[in-house]
């Protein structure tokens, strides 16, 4: 799957908020949105009337690039919440937690969800005894989460874990950090989804 490559940071700045798209570094002094907290580009510091569609449009690339979604698939995660019972746009929200990608970043094992992805992908984390490594799998009720028990990855996973210490799991999931190991307890609701996205924009842009 193809992935987003270029500037992390102009992300932020595009969105005009913090993504928290870096990890440690989000949290830091040397965060470029503390810095230049406008748009990137040779206009970026221009005040733009933004119009209905405009909003409904970031919103939705909001969205996307915290979960490190491209479109297509963004799309499809909106058109399977459509045909779920309940809040179309809650489903959305809720499908994009459930990644096995986010929860990884959720449970403390990656700093950023790109971290948590690459770790995915590089084979380290087992759902329920067995090798995962899609970072689109949807978890289940009931799975566990462990990263894969061989001594390099446990030294690197010792650091990652020492940096998200502090982080609130949400509580949809249990952490036990010491083991590498994590828990989901039940499906997320939308209180539960640390998020500022406003879903509501993104079902209305796609209603459309
Ligand atoms: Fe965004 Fe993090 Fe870069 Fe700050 S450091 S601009 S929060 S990605």
């Amino acid at each position: 799957m193809a992935r987003y490559t270029g500037p992390v940071c102009r992300l932020c700045r595009r969105e005009g908020e913090k993504l928290y798209l870096k990890g440690e570094k989000c949290t830091g002094n040397n965060c470029s949105f503390n810095k230049r907290g406008y748009a990137p580009g040779q206009h970026g510091t221009a005040k733009k009337k933004i119009s209905e569609y405009g909003l409904q449009l970031r919103e939705k690339q909001k969205a996307k690039r915290i979960y490190g979604v491209l479109e297509a698939q963004f799309r499809n995660y909106f058109k399977k919440a459509d045909k779920m019972s309940g809040i179309t746009g809650e489903n959305l929200l809720i499908l994009l937690e459930k990644r096995l990608d986010n929860v990884v970043y959720r449970l403390g094992f990656g700093r950023s969800r790109a971290e948590a992805r690459q770790i995915v992908r590089h084979n380290h984390i087992r759902v329920n005894g067995k090798k995962v490594n899609i970072p689109s799998y949807i978890v289940k009720v009931g799975d566990i989460i462990e990263v894969k028990g061989n001594s390099e990855p446990i030294q690197r996973f010792k650091d990652i874990v020492e940096s998200t210490t502090s982080r609130i799991v949400p509580q949809w999931l249990n952490s036990d950090l010491t083991n590498f190991k994590g828990t989901v307890l039940s499906d997320p609701t939308r209180a539960q989804i640390d998020s500022s996205v406003n879903e509501t924009l993104i079902v209305e842009l796609y209603s459309k």
